[in-house]
């Protein structure tokens, strides 16, 4: 059984090994506040930043989930208001979030075949504490360009810093972590891991503004959060058993490049593939927006039943739409932990099926 869907999405075969060697060697009762946890830590950050190319003078956070991040980002790093560009599902219900903490937040939505014009952004002024974008938008399979996030981020005021939600591309793609003061990612889409651990990576001037503003009202305010992770701690018993894993699956991983490379390659063969041979066709006409790490195909409603529906009985497992795209689209993860022989099957389902 293979499974496409974009998260909770198909681990590595290898996390039974982990699982078990997790067990074996103690770390589910392991105490955090040991020298063998910190190590663990240290030994996990410095590994995340090697194998993504992470700046080394980035900090790195660990969460529960990207939903978490949100929360927190609004919480800790915006006092006044944030400023969200949006696509889709994911990118909405951030702002939804963070206007129900900072009622003056406002949120731009585009067009999923547009690219935001990030030259034209009515209302973005001095006081927006932060700029904020869904680098990948798992709901309808688009993407942001490169160029896109290094425009908006070299215009915009010192005041303002730049968050980037990469929940379905961190670890699958090169992000270029520099050109955003704030990255996150929860390890359930392109990490190939069991849900509940996200990671949060920080530039010097996010932590600078961390610190000056200072707020300290929740279980998990980014300023305690930081003064722990100081010394590779946490403000509560973390998930070791997530961290575990993410330390021994990193181990194995090949650097981002070659990742990278590997998953364009397949993105560029799938969309070429659905382009032309089937009944249904890519949900993103622009190439300029289509994901590398999700692919949305779209069709009628019956047909999109009838395709998962026949992809199961078969062993595949197709991703559903999501929300208004949910009846007439379905969704293909083109994550790193899916391995090359299952897109052939999901090709030759497709072309002895619905060619
Ligand atoms: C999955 C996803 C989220 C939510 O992640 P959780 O870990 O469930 O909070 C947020 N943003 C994007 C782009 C996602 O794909």
């Amino acid at each position: 059984m293979y499974t496409f869907n974009p998260g909770p999405s198909q681990v590595y075969p290898q996390v039974r090994r982990y699982l078990q060697d997790a067990f074996d060697e103690g770390w589910l009762s392991a105490p955090h506040r040991g020298e063998r946890f910190v190590q663990l830590m240290r030994q996990t950050i410095q590994e995340l930043k090697n194998k993504l190319n992470v700046p080394q003078d980035y900090t790195v956070f660990f969460m529960s989930s990207a939903t978490e991040c949100w929360e927190v980002l609004t919480q800790s790093l915006t006092p006044t208001k944030s400023y969200h560009l949006y696509s889709g599902a994911f990118g909405e219900k951030w702002y939804e979030y963070a206007k129900a903490l900072r009622p003056e937040s406002i949120g731009i939505p585009f067009g999923i075949d547009e690219v935001p014009d990030v030259y034209n952004l009515p209302g973005l002024d001095e006081k927006t504490d932060l700029v904020c974008l869904t680098q990948n938008e798992t709901s309808n399979a688009t993407q942001l360009r490169d160029g896109v996030i290094l425009n908006l981020y070299n215009r915009l005021s010192t005041n303002t810093l730049l968050a980037v939600d990469a929940t379905s591309s961190m670890a699958g793609i090169q992000l270029k972590y520099i050109k955003a003061d704030i990255w996150y990612a929860s390890v359930q889409k392109c990490f190939g891991l069991p849900a509940g651990l996200s990671i949060m990576l920080l530039s010097p001037k996010a932590v600078e503004r961390l610190r000056k503003v200072n707020e300290r009202s929740h279980y998990n305010s980014l300023t305690a959060q930081y003064e722990k992770m100081l010394n590779f701690q946490t403000t509560h018993t973390p998930n070791v058993l997530g961290i575990y894993l993410l330390s021994r699956s990193l181990a194995d991983r090949a650097p981002i490049k070659q990742v990278h490379q590997h998953l364009q390659d397949r993105a560029t063969k799938l969309y070429d593939y659905f382009d032309q041979a089937t009944q249904l066709t890519p949900l993103i006409t622009n190439p300029e927006t289509r994901s590398t790490t999700v692919i949305g195909l779209q069709g009628p409603p019956a047909l999109i039943d009838e395709v998962k529906r026949r992809a199961l009985s078969q062993d595949l497992q197709l991703g559903s739409g999501y929300g208004t795209w949910k009846p007439t689209s379905l969704r293909i993860a083109n994550f790193p932990a899916i391995p090359d022989a299952a897109f052939e099957q999901l090709v030759q389902f497709f072309a002895r099926e619905f060619a």
